[in-house]
């Protein structure tokens, strides 16, 4: 799908620009269009839409052609991405959109609370947001109200006449009256451990580093990965486990062996003894997620404590005095 058409003749229009589209994006997009809609005020909005990369609606986080090992952490039962509503504009529908759940036809209230959880693929959860997007833009693209550019967004700036431009790798825009920044995480610069490990590593043969998780892909067809050489981890969290789990999974194979538990065994004919050495600040590895419902419910925090936490958080000299992220 060919998501460019030509923005042509918005003099009269409010141009409203967001920027990122990836999940905040899509969802910031159809409750502004619902929104605006219910108010019958859509008749002179035009949006443009700037997205980085070629994933509309789902952002690169949840990209389609990612490895099946890449999973979401939070368990399918409690995504609950709610169904869009079928909204009718002047000449077109916009048709209903279903929930996640109705999306993989689960109904989990009629399961039990003992029914082990199940954390799909990132790239599963992105070919739910990207059919959302698409069933959402073509309506909208159809009667020009949006326009859509894949390009990176460089500088964002008020002019003198109030309105904002818009500078990308491509183009210059300067004529938006409203922006919305959806940019999910942004890179950042090399720590200087980093810098160091990045000179030995030039400096030495045999040595690889690489500076970014993903796509685990490059971590796989780096010409170092052997069973042979050590792999450290740095950061003993949750990229770690996908970039464990993607090597693992390429030399072995993970069998669940009770499907109650989830107990699973992973079996190789490698020898991979001391193959991986995930280090960390304090050494800790991330805390197993509960297996079902029964068991997430003892963790459930009481609305007390929920409370307490809000004082807690919400106290300004606790905040000035805290001195790290545990106050
Ligand atoms: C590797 C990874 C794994 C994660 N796993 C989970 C998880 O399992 N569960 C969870 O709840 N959260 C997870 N997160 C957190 C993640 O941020 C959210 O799940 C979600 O993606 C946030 O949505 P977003 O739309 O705010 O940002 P994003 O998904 O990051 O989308 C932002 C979009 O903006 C685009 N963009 C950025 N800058 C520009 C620019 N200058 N010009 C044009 N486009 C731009 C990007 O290409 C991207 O598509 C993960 C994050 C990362 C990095």
């Amino acid at each position: 799908m060919n998501y460019l058409n030509k923005n042509n003749n918005l003099s009269n229009k409010r141009v409203l620009g967001i920027i990122g589209m990836g999940p905040r994006g899509l969802y910031a997009l159809e409750n502004l269009i619902i929104g605006l809609s219910e108010k019958n005020s859509l008749k002179n909005i035009h949006l443009l839409l700037f997205e980085e990369t070629e994933y509309f609606g789902n952002g690169a986080i949840y990209r389609l052609n990612q490895v099946e090992t890449n999973w979401i952490n939070i368990s399918e039962r409690i995504l609950i991405l709610e169904s869009r509503p079928k909204i009718i504009l002047d000449t077109i529908t916009i048709p209903k959109f279903p929930s996640y759940h109705e999306w993989i036809s689960k109904e989990f209230s009629l399961l039990s609370n003992k029914e082990p959880d199940n954390y799909p693929p990132r790239a599963k959860v992105g070919a739910y947001l990207h059919q959302r997007f698409e069933t959402f833009i073509k309506p909208l693209l159809a009667i020009e109200m949006v326009t859509l550019f894949k390009e990176k967004v460089q500088v964002v700036d008020l002019l003198e006449n109030n309105k904002l431009k818009v500078e990308t790798n491509l183009n210059t825009y300067d004529y938006l009256d409203e922006i919305l920044l959806t940019i999910g995480h942004q890179p950042t610069a090399l720590s200087k451990q980093l810098i160091a490990w990045e000179k030995y590593a030039q400096e030495n043969e045999n040595v690889t580093l690489l500076k970014a998780p993903y796509p685990i892909q490059n971590i796989l067809n780096c010409s170092d990965l052997d069973t042979k050489n050590a792999i450290g981890v740095r950061g003993f969290g949750l990229a770690m486990i996908d970039v464990v789990r993607g090597i693992a999974s390429e030399y072995g194979n993970f069998t669940i062996i009770d499907e109650q538990t989830q107990a699973c065994e992973y079996t190789t004919t490698f020898d991979i003894k001391n193959w991986f050495i995930p280090f960390s600040l304090d050494g800790l590895p991330p805390a197993p997620k509960p297996l079902n419902a029964e068991i997430d419910e003892l963790f459930k925090p009481s609305l007390k404590h929920i409370s307490n936490f809000e004082d807690e958080i919400g106290n300004p000299s606790l905040q000035r005095s805290a001195t790290n992220s545990d106050f």
